[in-house]
């Protein structure tokens, strides 16, 4: 008998049909003597639903006090499918209790819609447990030191499964979603896309950073700092198969690397279409320009990813950087009415028509001429690359949005991914 914790993404938690197989699934790992923690999304297209409605009636507020109401509000599409679920469970004759974040409680910080969570009080949960129930606790949400209800971000109910199996100590965390595992890339965009059987806590915490909306990234930093054994796999697999079967599908996600493993070069495409690009044009090129485009940008809280600074010419240079599409226009509006001015520079423009492609590998390391064979790839299709940017075991490449999927299926192909072979241990 062992503690799990499972996780039911939004396509999963869909209907009351899904909700119902889903109850199934649950009872089967209950009654086969498993303590079981399940931590349910919102049904699917609720939490736009909700955040749509909000900015219908307040189209471009973006304060603290807005922020605290959006959380009051997408926190009940969470609450809604726990409930249900532990409706369908005690339908099914398998004693079950649903909790908030507020009533286990999750505790966070208060960066109202990107909550942090800072501890799990694992008393009440443990209790349901040790009287037979199987335990529902709200993903998503948590509570803040002055007992607000705060939403830890998009995807976030995957950060809350990880972070109650690692409060729990949970044997193992099984995230079931609407795809069976973690692919090369994402199966939705290439179709050639296979799944990998094993992947490194390394690579998948950049890939979920890169892009991959598989996991979201919190999810896989507290899976590392926590060492939860966590696997990523179907929920649309027959309620009934085989629990021995079902509990080795899908991908699991390593943290020792295995020497005897032949490490593919890139393991993962991950891609990101929701950055925009920033250039301020005709700066002086004098040292500090870096520090005096961006300081006001870090200090109003909008996070900067990829940065290029040309070469100058005739003592001045271009500076371009990307930002968040949800802080596009606040980005361009600050830069002209702080930094232009001051700076003495020529104009500033923008581009939101833009994305960013990355290769992912932990066999990068150790080989040189990756970043040429993407580059190759990328001019054979004539793809212009924009921006570059590198670390260890990642290449990113910022394209125009519209080669998008051109470039990640050239990519897909350049380094070998079509092939069922680089399922890892396959
Ligand atoms: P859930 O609602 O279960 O949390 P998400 O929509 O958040 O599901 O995440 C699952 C989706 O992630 C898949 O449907 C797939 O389109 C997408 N995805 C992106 N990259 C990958 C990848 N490398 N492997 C698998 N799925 C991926
Ligand atoms: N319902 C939230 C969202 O749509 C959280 C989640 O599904 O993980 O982002
Ligand atoms: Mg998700």
């Amino acid at each position: 008998m062992a503690l799990i914790v499972h996780k039911y993404g939004g396509t999963s938690m869909g209907s009351s049909e899904r909700i119902r197989n889903v109850a199934k699934r649950v009872a089967k790992w209950a009654r086969a003597g498993h303590q079981m923690v399940v931590v349910p999304s919102a049904m699917s297209g609720e939490t736009n639903r909700l955040l749509g409605l909000a900015s219908e009636l307040a189209p471009s507020r973006a304060d603290k006090s807005y922020y605290r109401e959006l959380d009051m509000l997408a926190a009940t599409g969470e609450q809604a499918s726990s409930a249900l679920l532990a409706i369908a469970l005690q339908a099914e004759g398998v004693p079950s209790v649903s909790y908030t974040g507020w009533q286990v409680p999750v505790r966070t910080d208060d960066s109202y819609t990107k909550a942090r969570i800072e501890s799990i009080d694992d008393q009440r949960v443990r209790a349901d447990l040790d009287a037979g129930r199987v335990v529902i606790v709200t993903g998503f949400q948590g509570i803040d030191p002055n007992g607000n209800i705060t939403t830890l971000g998009r995807g976030g109910s995957d950060t809350s499964a990880v972070a109650v199996a690692a409060a729990m100590k949970a044997a193992e965390c099984l995230i079931y979603t609407d795809v069976d595992g973690v692919y090369t890339t994402d199966p939705r965009v290439v179709s050639a896309a296979q799944r990998l059987k094993t992947v490194s806590f390394e690579e998948m915490l950049e890939m979920a950073s890169l892009g991959s909306k598989v996991l979201q990234i919190r999810s896989v930093e507290f899976a590392g700092k926590y060492k939860v054994p966590m696997r990523v796999l179907s929920s649309f697999t027959p309620w009934d198969i085989a629990l021995d079967e079902e509990a080795k599908s899908g991908t699991l996600i390593t943290f020792e690397e295995d020497e005897k493993m032949e490490k593919a070069l890139v393991s993962g495409i991950a891609f990101n279409r929701s950055e925009a690009k920033i250039s301020v044009r005709g700066v002086p090129d004098t040292p500090g320009i870096a520090y005096q485009i961006l300081g006001p940008v870090a200090e109003a809280n909008i996070d900067v990813d990829v940065i290029l600074q040309n070469i100058g010419k005739d003592g001045k240079t271009d500076f371009s950087f990307t930002v968040n599409q949800g802080d596009f226009n606040r980005t361009v509006e600050l830069l002209r009415e702080e930094v232009v001015p001051k700076l003495g520079a020529d104009e500033v423009i923008g581009n939101p028509n833009i994305c960013k492609v990355s290769i992912v590998g932990i066999g990068m390391r150790s080989h040189v001429g990756v970043a040429s064979t993407m580059f190759r790839a990328l001019a054979e299709e004539g793809i212009n690359i924009q921006m570059i940017s590198t670390s260890e075991i990642k290449t990113s490449v910022v394209i125009d949005e519209k080669y998008l999927e051109l470039a990640v299926r050239a990519l897909h192909t350049a380094f070998g991914l079509d092939s069922a072979e680089v399922s890892k241990s396959a």
